[in-house]
């Protein structure tokens, strides 16, 4: 199996992966998305991303090494690096895809019943923007933008799986961890 988890940005999907890597830290592998955007602070290469010139991206596009990219805000690109799907499995882990709304379509189109696909959905998007202003990752020109897109983002939601609201953190974790063990670890 294969676990895909898409949100607008802010809506909460890394805390809720963290705290479902810490209840079954053996079982899964995070697939490391490439991209051109810079790091933050805290974030390390190969770990958080493939963080990659422009160029070196758009080689690896000519090359076909992308299972999926998007262009997801303007010049930044994305892309899930086919090799990681198979340097998961070949650890025996069920790879899990943190991707935004077009490229999760694209992965569960791809992997069909192969893939279970999660959205993370904010409570609305006043909350998602004070989230985003405490995560204190954004400038303001970076924080429109994100609000901007959460918007059409949303309107993806009912093309997955299954829609978690983050809204009380303790509720959705639970939800969330309820849902992959059901759909997810239960098919091994
Ligand atoms: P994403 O990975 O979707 O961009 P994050 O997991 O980074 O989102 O969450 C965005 C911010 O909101 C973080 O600062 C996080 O601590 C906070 N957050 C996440 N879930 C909740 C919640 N249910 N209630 C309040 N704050 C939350
Ligand atoms: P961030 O800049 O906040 O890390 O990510 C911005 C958005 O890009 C998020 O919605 C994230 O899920 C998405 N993203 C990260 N990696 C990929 C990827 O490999 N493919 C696609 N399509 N989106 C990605």
């Amino acid at each position: 199996m294969n676990l895909i988890v898409s949100a607008p940005s802010g809506s909460g999907k890394t805390t809720l992966l963290k705290k479902l890597f810490g209840l079954y830290p053996d079982r899964f592998g995070f697939s490391v998305s490439a991209t051109t955007r810079k790091p933050r602070q805290g974030e390390q290469d190969k770990k958080d991303y493939y963080f990659l010139s422009l160029e070196d991206f758009q080689r690896k596009i000519n090359k076909q090494a992308f299972l999926e990219y998007e262009q997801v805000y303007d010049g930044l690109y994305y892309g899930t690096l086919k090799s990681e799907t198979e340097r998961i499995n070949d650890l025996g882990l069920i790879p899990v895809f943190d991707v935004d709304v077009k490229g999760g379509v694209n992965i569960k189109n791809i992997l069909g019943n192969q893939a279970y696909s999660v959205f993370i959905m904010p409570p609305d998007t006043e909350v998602l923007k004070q989230r985003l202003i405490n995560r204190n990752t954004e400038t303001p020109e970076s924080l429109n933008k994100r609000i901007q897109r959460a918007e059409m983002e949303i309107k993806y939601a009912d093309k997955f799986d299954c829609i978690i609201v983050n809204d009380d953190l303790d509720k959705a974790v639970n939800e969330f961890v309820q849902t992959v063990n059901k759909h997810v670890l239960c098919h091994g």
